[in-house]
Formats: structure tokens, sequence, C-alpha cells
């Protein structure tokens, strides 16, 4: 599903070695988030950041409404770049929690993007997750938004 490095420090400390850093590339033809779960959750890595870019066959982005607290899901079925990604690692149930945005060019070079829900990698995906430590950041129902937000 995926490959991975250690990005190595020049100098090695406790402290350094706690904020792991990873070069990750992942499978052709799979599912960008599920990927990424699975490499979070088999690295232990339940609080970081996460950006990257790669090359889509479909790309599909959730809206939230606020005022309705309505969900509403866009499929962009076509040959995209992600032109990039961002996103964060906390943790929710003891799984990993990802929330990532990403920004996806299209062949006449307009672009889609949102808060992205899956992607099927066609092409590469390329990824750098840090890890922040045993930094926790957990997730909580927010009444007031209708969203998990950061519990620290
Ligand atoms: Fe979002």
């Amino acid at each position: 599903m995926y490959k991975y490095k250690k990005v190595r420090r020049i100098s090695s400390n406790l402290i350094e070695d706690a904020n792991r850093r990873y070069i990750v590339s992942l499978d052709n033809h799979v599912e960008l988030m599920e990927a990424l779960a699975a490499f979070c959750k088999d690295l232990t890595v339940y609080c970081g950041q996460v950006r990257g870019i790669g090359a889509i066959s479909e790309a599909t982005f959730r809206m939230y409404d606020p005022a309705t607290k309505q969900y509403v899901d866009k499929t962009f079925s076509e040959q995209m770049e992600i032109t990039n990604l961002t996103g964060n690692v906390s943790q929710k149930d003891k799984q990993p929690f990802l929330h990532v945005h990403a920004t996806c060019s299209r062949e006449d070079y307009s672009c889609v993007g949102g808060h992205l829900l899956s992607a099927r990698i066609n092409g590469a995906c390329e990824l750098l997750v840090e890890e922040f430590g045993d930094t926790f950041a957990g997730r909580e129902f927010d009444e007031e938004t209708g969203l998990y937000l950061y519990k620290f």
C-alpha cells in the first residue's frame, strides 16, 4: 500500500528522535486516505502533519454547511494533479484521525479542491509525514459547529 523512508538527521538526540519524519510513496491505484491512515496506524503517528503532491484519477471532496450542519460530497472522475495536499493527524477513538485538504488541477489547468474525502492514485503520490513526538491531540464533538474539533 505504501513505501516509506525515515528522514535522517545530521545530529541525533532524544528530542529529534521523538519527532519522526517520513518520506512516503503511496502505491499506484490505492485509495489515498485509506493508505495514509494505514501508514499512520502502522507507524503509530497520532499527532502530526502531512503534506504532499501526486496524480489521481478521481477525488471526492466534502463541503460542510455550518448553517444546516449537512455534508455535501462531490466526486470528480478525471485525471488530475494534486498541486497541494495539506493535512493533520490527530487521534479519535484510539485511531489516527486525518483531516486533509487538497487542491487538484485538471486537464485545462483549472483547479478544484476542498476537504478531501477520498482520492484514487493514478501515477504517484509523494508525501511528507511529520510526527510531533508524543504530543496528544484528540478530537471531541462540538455541539455549536457540529464538528469534531481538537481536544488538547
Ligand atoms: Fe476540512
